[in-house]
């Protein structure tokens, strides 16, 4: 390329727009229809596990707590989700679907990707289940 050519390139650039964005500053609005990040609601929810069955990657698991006081808690594995919407589709009771404003994933950890949904006291209670001991067996 001869130098003048070049000259004209470089200087013509300093006046056009840019083609590229200042990420994360700067963003394209999602579409409406985008699959994002899963989101759950508890108090719609009945435990039929009709979410859990289709996952195609075993991304979700549902702990009851009691199920006729609604007290549910969705495991959800964020890293192993491929955002196909199958169990937001076939969730009877509308309590699942696929946010369109929260999809960035970026973190440190892998446990970070793990992510609990239900109520505050739900899921505490859950957890510290999880950390007991196994009761000692009686026969021993
Ligand atoms: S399919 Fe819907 S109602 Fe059934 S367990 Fe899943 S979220 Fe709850
Ligand atoms: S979007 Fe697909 S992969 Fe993700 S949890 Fe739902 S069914 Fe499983």
């Amino acid at each position: 390329m001869k130098f003048g050519t070049m000259f004209t390139d470089i200087l013509a650039s300093f006046f056009k727009k840019n083609s590229t964005q200042l990420y994360p500053f700067e963003k394209n609005p999602t579409p409406e229809r985008f699959r994002g990040n899963l989101y759950y609601d508890p108090a719609k929810c009945t435990g039929c596990c009709l979410c859990v069955k289709d996952c195609p990657s075993k991304a979700i698991e549902l702990v009851t707590i009691d199920r006729a006081a609604k007290r549910f808690v969705l495991k959800y594995h964020m890293d192993r989700c491929v955002y196909c919407g199958q169990c937001a589709l076939n969730c009877r009771f509308k309590c699942m679907g696929m946010s369109n404003k929260d999809w960035e994933h970026a973190a440190l950890n892998k446990e970070e990707f793990l992510v609990y949904y239900g109520k505050e006291e739900d899921v505490r209670e859950m957890l510290e289940n999880i950390s007991k001991p196994p009761a000692e067996s009686e026969h021993k």
